[in-house]
C-alpha cells in the first residue's frame, strides 16, 4: 500500500519519500496500523524485510506532538551494528523534525562512556541500546527512564542468545508498567513465548 493512506504526518510522509521508498514492505502493511493503534505487538520477521521501518514511523509519528526533551522510546537491540544502523534510519526519517535519537553500545571506538553518560542525562526521545552497556548506565543511578512509553524488543531471539534475557527483565523493571511494548524476532521459539508473555500485554501477532 501508498505511505499516504497510513495517516501519518505530513512531515513523515516526506522523509519516507525522500529515502525512496515508495510503497509499505508486507510487515510494514500489517505493523504500522496496529502500532498507530497503540497495541502491543509481537511480529516474526527476518532482516531485509523492512521490519526496521515498520516500527520506527509509527512510533515517530505517536510521539511527534510530545514535549521533547524525555525520553519517550527505548529500543533494546543485540548488537552495536544494528543499534548503529537503527539509529541511521531514525535519523533518516527525524531528521528535521526535532527528534533526537542516541544509540549506547559497548566496544571499542563507540565505548565512549562520558558522551553517552552526557547524552542519556541530557535526554533523548529515542534510546537505541545494547542491554548489557545500557544495565552499566542504569547502575550508577543518573538514567531516569519513568518517561518511557515505547519499548521496542529488536531481534530478540539473538539477544536471547547472546544472554540478555536477565538484562532485559532488570532493565524493563525500571519502565512504566503503562507503555506500549513491540517485540520482533525472526523466529518464535518457546523462549520467546515465554518472554512475550511477560512483558506483552495482549499482544497482536505477526508472522511474515
Ligand atoms: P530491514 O529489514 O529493516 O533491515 O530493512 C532492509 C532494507 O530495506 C533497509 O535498507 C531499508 O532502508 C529498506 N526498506 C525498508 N522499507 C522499505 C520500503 N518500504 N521500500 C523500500 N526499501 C525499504
Amino acid at each position: 500500500m501508498k505511505f499516504s493512506e497510513l495517516g501519518v504526518h505530513n512531515d513523515i510522509l516526506d522523509a519516507i519519500s525522500y529515502m525512496g521508498f515508495e510503497k509499505t514492505t508486507p510487515i510494514q502493511e500489517q505493523a504500522i496500523p496496529k502500532i498507530l493503534n497503540q497495541k502491543d505487538l509481537i511480529a516474526c520477521a527476518q532482516t531485509g524485510t523492512g521490519k526496521t521501518a515498520a516500527f520506527i514511523i509509527p512510533v515517530l509519528d505517536l510521539i511527534l506532538d510530545q514535549p521533547s526533551g524525555e525520553t519517550s522510546t527505548l529500543i533494546l537491540v543485540p548488537t552495536r551494528e544494528l543499534a548503529v544502523q537503527i539509529d541511521q534510519q531514525v535519523q533518516g526519517i527525524a531528521y528535521g523534525l526535532g527528534i533526537h535519537s542516541i544509540a549506547i553500545y559497548g566496544g571499542s571506538d563507540g565505548d565512549d562512556w562520558g558522551q553517552q553518560k552526557k547524552a542519556l542525562t541530557q535526554g533523548a526521545d529515542m534510546v537505541i541500546a545494547t542491554p548489557g552497556k545500557l544495565i552499566a548506565h542504569l547502575n550508577m543511578g543518573y538514567v531516569k527512564f519513568d518517561t518511557i512509553k515505547y519499548l521496542i524488543l529488536d531481534e530478540a531471539d539473538r539477544m536471547l542468545d547472546i544472554g540478555f534475557y536477565e538484562d532485559i527483565i532488570k532493565i524493563i523493571s525500571y519502565l512504566p508498567k503503562e507503555r506500549q511494548t513491540l517485540m520482533f524476532s525472526a523466529t518464535m521459539a518457546p523462549k520467546i513465548r515465554t518472554l512475550a508473555s511477560k512483558i506483552l500485554v495482549d499482544p497482536d501477532e505477526i508472522n511474515i
